[in-house]
């Protein structure tokens, strides 16, 4: 077993750990190995450990390890990072998944690049929960309009929200922020029946954020090891 399956295994039993203490099943949450930075070798050693979803941040990169793999079905890639309107073809054109629509522009833009032989583009909104700071993600009073646009949308499908909380060492705390989220996914729900995913937890908040109701924790350091942003690719992007 190399480094990588077995961080893979730990997190694994990690995760089946919290989901037990708090009553739920470990089949309700998703593990999305963020492979971000990482080599297309190292999501092959986790891809034959079973994994399946991985998340990419930076379009350029993550389509290269996609065509790379391409052999290897049936693996799910997810994109995870900001989104210029430039790249939204790619992300149309070779994921599974997009986590981080933020206004409806882009979200069009996805639905009319979605290839007619794919199934639809799963989509995320995202949401600014709690980093002032952060440009990213919508606030949640904008979420009804915006659900709205999207879930009318053809070519993509709404499944749910996605945040990336400011960092916080207290649990208490995140988790009040956690349970923000998981309520405004109930709300969704209320109007858009269909919406099932709460992507919601890193390596240092995944505990919080299951508790809270997260059906996908995004895990990087965790399976792959301390990235170095030096040698990548992603200032490309
Ligand atoms: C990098 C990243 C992660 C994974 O972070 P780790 O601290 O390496 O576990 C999760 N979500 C998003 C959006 C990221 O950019």
């Amino acid at each position: 077993m190399t480094s990588i399956q077995h961080n893979l295994q730990e997190t694994r039993q990690r995760i089946a750990a919290i989901a037990e203490r708090c009553g739920r099943s470990p089949q309700e949450i998703t593990l999305l190995a963020v492979s971000k930075t990482k080599p297309a070798s190292a999501v092959a050693e986790a891809a034959d450990a079973g994994q399946i979803a991985f998340g990419e941040n930076y379009v350029q990169e993550g389509v290269e390890k996609i065509q790379a793999l391409s052999e290897r079905s049936p693996l799910e890639w997810h994109f995870i990072g900001p989104l210029q309107s430039n790249k939204s073809r790619q992300v149309a054109e070779h994921f599974a998944w997009c986590h981080t629509v933020d206004r409806i522009r882009i979200a069009s833009r996805l639905s009319e690049q979605r290839p007619a032989h794919l199934p639809p583009l799963n989509v995320l909104i995202q949401i600014n929960i709690s980093d002032e700071h952060s440009k990213s993600g919508i606030m949640l009073e904008e979420l009804p309009a915006l659900a709205q646009a999207v879930a009318a949308l053809p070519n993509l499908r709404l499944r749910g929200l996605m945040a990336i909380p400011a960092p916080e060492n207290d649990y208490q705390r995140q988790l009040t922020v956690a349970k923000k989220m998981a309520d405004a996914l109930a709300t969704l729900k209320q109007k858009h029946p269909f919406v099932d995913t709460l992507s919601l937890g890193m390596s240092d908040d995944m505990e919080a954020a299951i508790t809270a109701g997260s059906t996908m924790v995004r895990i990087g350091t965790a399976i792959f090891g301390a990235r170095s942003y030096a040698a990548t690719t992603h200032n490309k992007n």
